[in-house]
This record gives C-alpha cells, structure tokens and sequence, in this order.
C-alpha cells in the first residue's frame, strides 16, 4: 500500500516534470523564433526603404535637365556664343591726346531707372544677334573703372518698348575700364537709320549722351544726324556679329 502511495507520487512528479520541460522546451523555440523573425522584417524593410529612396532620384534627374533644353530649342536667338564674353580684351585703338566722344540728342524715348544687366536679350524679341564690347577711355586713352552706361534701342523691326523696359539696361565698367552688351541689331523707324543710344558717365563726371551706328546701314546716308565718328566696328564671326565700340570722355 505504502510502495503504490509513492509510486503513484513519483508518476505525479514525473508527468509535472515532462509538462515542465515540455513548457519550457517550447518556450525556448518560441522566444527563438521572435528573434529571427524581428531579423528579417528588419533586412526586408531596408531593401523597400533603399529602393524607395533611389527610385525618385532618376526622375528628378531627367527633369532637371528637360526645360533647359527646351528653353534653348525654342528661343535660339537665346543661345550666345561664350567666345565673346571669354575672348581677350581686344588692344585699345586709342592715341593720346584722344578727342572726345561727340554727343548727340537724347530722343524722346529714354526711360531712367532700367534694370542693371549686360544682356538685354529676352525670349520672342526678333533682331540678329550683336555682341557689342570695348572701353571707356580718357583722353589719355587711359579706361575708366566703374563707368556707368545705359543702353536703350529699338528691336530688330524698329520698335521701342515705352511700356516695359525691353531693350535697355544699364551696367558699369570692369576695373579694366572694358563694358560687354548682349543685343540686336536695331531696326528702322520713319525718318531714322538704324542706332544704339547710350548714356555714358565716369564716377561724379557729368554724363555723355550719344548714339552708335551700324555700318553699311543704307539708311546711314539719308539720316540727317548720321556721324561717322559713331559706327561701331563690326566683324561678321562664325559666332554671329560682334562690334567693338570705344569712347572717349572729357574729364574735369
Ligand atoms: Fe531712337
């Protein structure tokens, strides 16, 4: 009686200690597979998280590059070539003493205040291409830094712009005394040939206002205040027109 007591005890503690170990055997593969599992979520939400990232910076690329090219091909008068800017400065035709630049009238058609630019070229304004370069100089032929000069002119069909500012700009001498200007040819209107106006001035020297002309011009012969002194010198390169234009400023 007393042995099937304790064997009946014995069996208890034994089927207890197989559920214990069965329990923690378990537990232990369970707790194992949360940690591999953590694991792979973490690798698979990299890989979605790197090609999430690459995949808009294709097509921003092509997008950045897309209007460029079709500003370009649409407004070609647009496209200048970059030798003239680079190009060095051409030598200074100048002898010493240097007569002054002649003045000549305003018009009715200036307007202060123009936008400080070296291009006056804007998208739909029809004329050819002009790269106008050269200096301002004393009459020791010596440039002016800091000399400030307004442009204002006709596009290439003899139109002003009096509402807007197409066309006119200002800008100030380099340290070398030399101006760049990006442009057209002007056009023609009744009883005028085709003409650049341009207001120079040096620092705190009362201002020169005058014109430029273009040569060969027909109109040239038939304008009553046409000047040779004015023309520009203008050189047909395979990079379009460029005239070089110096002036000459009586200082004080
Ligand atoms: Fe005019």
């Amino acid at each position: 009686m007393r042995n099937d007591i304790l064997d009946s005890g014995f069996r208890h503690i034994a089927i207890i200690s197989i559920l214990l170990i069965s329990v923690l055997i378990l537990g232990a593969c369970s707790s194992v597979g949360d940690s591999d599992l953590p694991a792979e979520t973490e690798i698979a939400t990299t890989v979605v998280e790197t090609e999430a990232v690459e995949g808009p910076a294709l097509p921003d690329t092509s997008l950045q590059d897309t209007p460029a090219m079709t500003d370009e091909a649409a407004n070609p008068e647009l496209t200048v070539p970059a030798l003239a800017e680079t190009a060095e400065p051409e030598a200074i035709q100048c002898t010493s003493p240097a007569s002054g630049t002649p003045s000549m009238m305003e018009g009715p058609y200036y307007k202060a205040d123009s936008p400080e630019r070296t291009s006056l070229l804007e998208p739909g304004i029809p004329g050819e291409l002009l790269i106008l370069t050269g200096f301002i100089l004393n009459t020791n032929c010596e440039p002016i830094p800091n000399a400030w000069m307004d442009f204002w002119q006709t596009d290439g069909n003899g139109e002003y712009d009096n509402t807007g500012y197409k066309l006119r700009g200002h800008q100030f001498t380099g340290e070398d005394g030399r101006y760049y200007l990006e442009t057209v040819i002007p056009g023609l209107y009744p009883g005028r040939t085709a003409h650049i106006h341009v207001k120079v001035q040096a620092p705190d020297e009362p201002v020169l206002t005058t014109q430029l002309f273009i040569p060969g011009e027909p109109g040239n012969q038939r304008d009553i205040i046409f000047s040779e002194e004015l023309v520009i010198d203008l050189q047909e390169t395979d990079d379009g027109l460029q005239g070089t234009f110096n002036f000459v400023l009586d200082e004080d």
